[in-house]
């Protein structure tokens, strides 16, 4: 990772404004090029990047390109790398990959006439069993009515086939959404009209301008485009895409392709929709301005996030290092009696610490072993998850053996020995083999016996610095229901404590209390042994504007946060081009050698306040919307018509969506799904009650229910559906808003899962939600839909899950933030719940 040195001028007391100078080159990513001989190598190197297995494998035809183009969402939603071979034999290379990834499947794209059938045969010669399926239609675009197809979805891009630019901007997005694209022409052939008519997307996402795809072609025969995203040329198009899906991509990572030729690229569009990144398009010997703009805008200087997943201050696994063996204990202490031994060199998990002991597991045997005698280990994400390096950490020790423990040459007793390190002594571990640990010590480099050395946490050190204009809450628990203490200014700089779903724990003014993270932005490695500034003791004065003369200068090492992945050698994106994304040599278009702002970093420059932060920025009201007016909100009444104690007997489960580490869709005025969610959740808890259900809930605070020791989402989801199997209950009612890239986009669906053991059920609660709800308040009807979300498919009884509103939608995100509006959404839902039990299911 390549860094780039910052200067920080600052003034520091107990409270410490900051503002800084940035000089950087324009740009300045790290490069990796994924890149073979030729295109079928190309290809290969990007399997090889993206997958140790794969369970389908996607062959083309290395000239057939056209066939390909639209294939990024179908082989997205397989999991499944695209290979390139000549149409009449195996490529041997390509064998080679195939025996590595030893696929069951593999899908043929194209007709025998391109691929011929000797490739069948040829498949047919591993030493393992593969299906072959063929793909093709009697064109490109049939092809890609093929594809759309096997990943049907209300939405559907369009792009012109006749070029590849346009899908290609547009096909990572596609992969990770998968929404199908469908290549047309500036004529719409028959076949894409006949699938429009057939399929009735409820929207049409069109890539390029009207020169690429007429809207008279669509609208003559009553479709409607709802968004069209393009530019003057395909740069354009290619930036206006990216920037209008920017929200999808989950990572800093971007990938480069060219512009100019196709076939390099098509292999890396799955790669790039796996890492949920964008792939920008190029020219051969620079960087377009629209792409270099985006490449610079989308540039951080930071440094890297902690993934929730590997908390660096809690790592996963272990790795027990004395040569005898380790001890098991049942409690966590020397004295805890011994459970087994559990042999050097095994990995084992590691649950929880305690005061130099760690909880493990060991031959399904839970107990206590000594931290001392542990390597830890990062452990990565599973294999289908891209796998990143992990930063380089400092790992520190302390000697423990008694004399002394001796450098050797060598990680051996039998090397020679250099001199002896005291007990005691503090060294820094460089590296780790078999047991010994590098060292240096009175500038000699060695190895030391690992099992008389004490790890050292390093020590996590990390400030943050508030970021909310008129200042956060500081609160007594972690939740924005913790009773509030004080208000911590903008651009307070402080120590982070400990951290918990969410919410920091600070220091300020002698209080101590938790801030929410969302407001704060991580600053690290700033030494704190600069002098006082006493003109800004007072906290209710704001501090004098450092000056360059009396303040110290601070360093701070920060790194470029992303990789761009170039897709293809030299010959199609140049050492000229990779220099320029470097930051090595300087672009020849004029507009990027323009000022650029500052570069978007942890550490903000003094702005100017913003008048439309929220001053309570962990439960905001969202700015005054012109469009939206509360009194439009009319409670109802849940009751009207129904007996009472008309659902006594009844329990009912109430799953509000996401919730502590996990915030769900977000609104452009900075609301969270989680919020709106629990609300709605109480509201019909309130309701059911009165009716006389019994009503059970999956949290009722701000957090995740899973308890397992590290939050996952597939963690929480899983505790989501253990409290629905486990506890009897006779309907299972998940709450959402939903969201979109397009703000326009409004209204309710109601989902319901046809792998649900219930599904009739499930369908009939649905149908009756839908319809009492969207009475209730009024939103468009977007229907009853069938999708396999974990929590209904894996649930045992009747489920469903209400996407009550666009939180992506400005006018629906004000009402969601209503509680007239919430408490008439729970009773919609109740009022539907009623109509479940009492009218009898439909039988088809
Ligand atoms: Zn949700």
């Amino acid at each position: 990772m390549k860094k780039v040195i910052f200067t920080l001028i600052a003034s520091f007391t107990l409270v410490v404004s900051a503002s800084i100078s940035v000089y950087a080159s324009p740009l300045a990513y790290p490069i990796e090029r994924l890149s073979g001989q030729d295109r079928v190598g190309t290809a290969l190197s990007i399997s090889e990047k993206g997958w140790t297995s794969a369970d389908t494998v996607i062959l083309c035809e290395y000239a057939d390109f056209p066939d390909s183009i639209a294939s990024t969402p179908f082989a997205a939603s397989l999991n499944a790398p695209i290979l390139l071979t000549q149409g009449t034999a195996l490529d041997s290379r390509v064998r080679d990959e195939i025996k590595r990834l030893q696929p069951s499947k593999v899908i043929l794209l194209g007709g025998t006439g391109v691929l011929k059938p000797t490739i069948e045969e040829d498949l047919g010669k591993f030493d393992f069993p593969i299906t072959v399926e063929r793909i093709g239609g009697q064109n490109r675009y049939e092809t890609s009515i093929h594809l759309a197809q096997r990943v049907p979805n209300d939405t559907v891009i369009l792009a012109n086939g006749d070029d590849f630019p346009d899908a290609l901007s547009a096909a990572s997005f596609a992969g990770i959404k998968q929404i199908p694209i469908i290549l047309t022409s500036k004529k719409t052939p028959e076949s894409v009209l006949n699938y429009l008519k057939e399929t009735q997307p409820s929207q049409l996402i069109v890539i390029g301008g009207e020169n690429a795809i007429p809207s008279e072609g669509l609208t003559n025969h009553g479709f409607s485009i709802e968004t069209r995203l393009g530019g003057q040329n395909r740069y354009e198009t290619n930036a206006a895409v990216i920037s209008f899906v920017k929200d999808s991509y989950e990572t800093d990572d971007l990938f480069l392709a060219s512009g100019i030729t196709f076939p390099d690229a098509v292999a890396g569009t799955v790669l790039a929709a796996k890492y949920k990144a964008p792939l920008l398009l190029s020219e051969k010997e620079d960087i377009p301005a629209p792409v270099y703009t985006y490449m610079r805008e989308h540039m951080k200087v930071e440094p890297p996030r902690q993934s929730p997943e590997t908390p660096a201050t809690q790592p996963k696994q272990g790795k027990i290092t004395p040569s005898g063996g380790l001890n098991l204990r049942e409690s966590p202490s020397s004295s805890g009696a011994k459970i087994v031994t559990i042999p050097q060199g095994t990995t084992v998990p590691l649950l929880e610490e305690q005061e130099g002991w760690y909880k493990t597991t060991y031959d399904s045997q839970t107990g206590w072993v000594a931290a001392d005698y542990l390597t830890l280990i990062n452990s990565s994400d599973s294999d289908n998850q891209p796998v990143k390096p992990a930063e380089p950490k400092k790992l520190e020790g302390m000697i423990t053996a008694d004399n002394g423990l001796n450098l050797r040459n060598n990680p051996s007793s039998t090397g020679d020995k250099l001199v002896t390190i005291p007990k005691n002594a503090t060294i820094q571990i460089l590296a780790e083999q078999s047991g010994w640990y590098q060292t240096t010590y009175e500038s000699k480099t060695g190895w030391i016996s690992a099992e008389y050395v004490s790890l050292i946490s390093p020590p996590a050190k990390k400030n943050g610095i508030i970021t909310a204009a008129n200042g956060l809450n500081l609160r007594t628990s972690p939740s924005s229901t913790g009773e509030k203490i004080s208000t911590v200014p903008v651009d307070t700089l402080f120590e982070i404590n400990e951290e918990q779903n969410g919410w920091y724990k600070i220091s300020f003014e002698s209080h101590t209390g938790w801030v929410s993270a969302e407001y704060v932005d991580i600053v690290e490695n700033i030494k704190d042994d600069t002098p006082e500034d006493s003109t800004a003791k007072n906290p209710d004065t704001k501090p004098n504007p450092p000056s360059k003369d009396t303040l110290p200068e601070i360093t701070i090492d920060l790194s470029v946060n992303g990789t761009v992945y170039i897709l293809g050698g030299s010959g199609v994106i140049s050492s000229t081009a990779q220099s320029i994304i470097e930051g090595k040599a300087s672009s020849k278009y004029k507009e990027n050698l323009r000022e650029f702002p500052a570069l978007p970093s942890e550490i903000k420059s003094e702005e100017p306040p913003q008048e439309e932060e929220p001053n309570n920025p962990e439960d905001p009201t969202p700015p005054a919307n012109t469009d939206y007016d509360p009194s439009q909100e009319v409670l109802v009444d849940p009751f009207a018509g129904i007996p009472e104690y008309a659902l006594a007997g009844k329990v009912i489960m109430i799953d509000p969506g996401h919730g502590g580490p996990d915030p769900g869709a977000s609104g452009p005025s900075k609301t969270h799904e989680k919020n709106n969610t629990l609300p709605i959740a109480l509201a019909l808890k309130d309701i059911l009650t009165q009716a006389g259900a019994e009503v059970l809930m999956t949290r009722e605070d701000d957090r995740s229910p899973s308890t397992a020791p590290v939050y996952t989402e597939l963690e929480d989801l899983k505790a989501r559906v253990a409290l629905a199997n486990s506890c009897n209950a006779d309907l299972f009612i998940s709450i959402h808003n939903d969201s979109f890239t397009n703000s326009e986009v409004s209204g309710t669906s109601v989902y319901y899962s046809s792998a649900n053991p219930k599904n009739g059920e499930s369908l009939h609660l649905a149908s009756n939600v839908r319809t009492s709800l969207i009475s209730t308040i009024n939103t468009k009807d977007r229907g009853v839909k069938q999708l396999g979300f974990y929590v209904l498919s894996n649930t045992k009884i009747p489920a469903i899950l209400v996407e009550t509103a666009f939180i992506s939608n400005p006018y629906e995100e004000a009402r969601l933030q209503n509680s007239t509006f919430r408490q008439n959404v729970a009773a919609g839902i109740f009022q539907g719940i009623y109509g479940y039990f009492t009218t009898p299911i439909p039988k088809d």
